[in-house]
């Protein structure tokens, strides 16, 4: 198939080009010689009626004599390179400039008629068998009287015309070649920009579908075909790096499976084969439930997760107001703050304050940031949830006072699975999805978050949402 596309360019090119000089092969060379007969009849008839008029005219008027009427044509006919006649309508010849005068043998042109140049002012031929060769003949009548005395012939070898044709014809036949193989530049243009490009951009993609994602190539032009191989790299590459990612998530999900599971069975063996004393089993039933309960959770976020993936960006977008919602996210957590007294403070804005966006989502986002702001602190301490209006956009903050994010964690924070060294002792159910689940809610909504943190000080994220259009009307 590639290299049909390149055969049929050169098929193409060899076709127009044939058919070009075939083209003007038929056509030129006859336009060229009738071009140049004409221009030679036209200023040989100029002639002719010059003589018809003055010369030819004296003669039959008894001006002139024949012998210095001879005298006369016979030097124009070497200017004209011609032979010129005077004839009479009966077809005698009365003075011919490539003979001598011979009053007493007259010579007769038998069937001499005028109207041989009736159609136009000259003609091609022999003229009524006169000469061996063709010749071109033109004809100007000697009137006098409103009558037509004799006629004035003057011959000219084809000869000359047909030298001129053929070096005319040259000349086109050259400037064709030369135009020929200016052309190939176009041929090697086609094959560097559109064929080598091409042929690179199908191998890949024939690697691309065998499954090779990580196969480079380079096509260096900043046109359309550029445009085309530059994207399918980045398919490619957006591919490779899905394709790995994928691989990464199912390692962790095993893994992070694999861990509970692996705790629970070995727990529960040792209550069987009474490893664990009948009276302990108590507090070892009490860890296993806890380890479900992780296990649980961790199903949930995976769900939620796949969910707002597989959904795409499908958000339930509705006005509602956000410091109901913040109020009664706060509310779940009440029970957590009495065990670990810690003061959850809410500063909002207005009494009631609308915005759009998906509700269920953004509720799902306060629970993880607060649940994840309970985790990491302190007992005894305050979180603080607060929001800031600036230029139609609502500012949410949930900030705390706990254990802080290393600088080096706070941007694989956002990965899933991801745990910092420092949490894991505070936190063991924690599945590392909860700000994947965040990010993704935030970024479906085009808005934005951000994390400020300081380690042993405490972290504050920031997310931003639009106010509804109401809100904005208000203003
Ligand atoms: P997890 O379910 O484990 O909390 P997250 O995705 O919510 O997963 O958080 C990822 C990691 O980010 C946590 O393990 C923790 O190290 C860090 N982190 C998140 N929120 C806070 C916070 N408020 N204070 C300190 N560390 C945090």
């Amino acid at each position: 198939m590639r290299k049909t596309l390149y055969v049929k360019f050169i098929i193409a090119y060899l076709i127009f080009w044939t058919f070009g000089f075939v083209v003007v092969s038929l056509f030129v060379p006859n336009m060229t010689r009738e071009r140049l007969i004409n221009e030679k009849a036209n200023s040989l008839y100029s002639e002719a009626v010059l003589i018809a008029d003055t010369d030819a005219a004296n003669l039959y008027s008894g001006d002139t004599s024949l012998e210095e009427a001879k005298h006369i044509l016979d030097s124009v006919a070497v200017f004209l390179n011609s032979e010129i006649m005077i004839i009479n309508p009966s077809g005698r010849v009365i003075l011919d400039t490539s003979s001598a005068i011979d009053v007493d043998n007259p010579v007769i042109i038998e069937g001499f008629d005028s109207a041989v140049v009736s159609k136009s002012y000259y003609t091609t031929g022999n003229f009524f068998d006169t000469f061996e060769t063709d010749v071109l003949t033109v004809l100007a009548p000697i009137a006098a009287d409103y009558k037509v005395n004799g006629y004035v012939v003057i011959n000219s070898s084809m000869n000359d015309i047909e030298t001129s044709t053929i070096g005319m014809l040259n000349i086109s036949y050259m400037t064709m070649a030369v135009i020929f193989l200016l052309s190939l530049i176009v041929l090697y243009f086609f094959t560097e920009m559109v064929y080598i490009p091409l042929k690179k951009i199908t191998k890949a993609t024939e690697q691309y579908a065998n499954g090779n994602m990580h196969y480079t190539f380079e096509v260096d032009s900043s046109d359309e075909i550029g445009y085309l191989a530059a994207s399918l790299s980045y398919m490619a590459g957006e591919l490779a790096s899905y394709e790995d990612d994928q691989k990464k998530f199912v390692a962790n999900v095993s893994h992070d499976f694999r861990s509970p599971l692996t705790s629970i069975r070995g727990y529960l063996e040792a209550m069987l084969d009474g490893t664990i004393p009948a009276e302990m089993h108590e507090k070892y039933i009490g860890i296993v439930l806890n380890e479900t309960e992780r296990l649980t959770k961790l199903t949930n976020s995976l769900l939620t997760l796949n969910n707002l993936n597989t959904k795409g960006m499908l958000l339930d977008l509705s006005d509602f107001d956000i410091n109901a919602v913040i109020r009664s996210v706060a509310a779940t957590f009440e029970g957590r703050c009495i065990e670990k007294n810690i003061n959850l403070e809410l500063v909002l804005t207005g009494e009631e304050l609308f915005v759009r966006a998906d509700k269920s989502k953004i509720e799902q986002v306060l629970y993880n940031l607060t649940d994840n702001a309970m985790k990491f602190s302190n007992k005894d301490s305050v979180i603080k949830i607060e929001t800031t209006e600036k230029k139609n956009k609502l500012f949410v903050s949930v900030k705390d006072s706990g254990i802080g994010i290393p600088k080096e964690d706070l941007k694989l924070i956002w990965d899933r699975f991801y745990k910092s060294d420092s949490s894991r002792g505070k936190d063991k159910k924690g599945t590392g999805l909860g700000l994947s689940i965040v990010k993704e809610i935030i970024n479906a909504h085009n808005e934005n978050i951000n994390v400020i943190s300081t380690p042993g000080e405490g972290s504050e994220f920031i997310f931003s949402l639009s106010e509804s259009e109401d809100e904005r009307d208000e203003e």
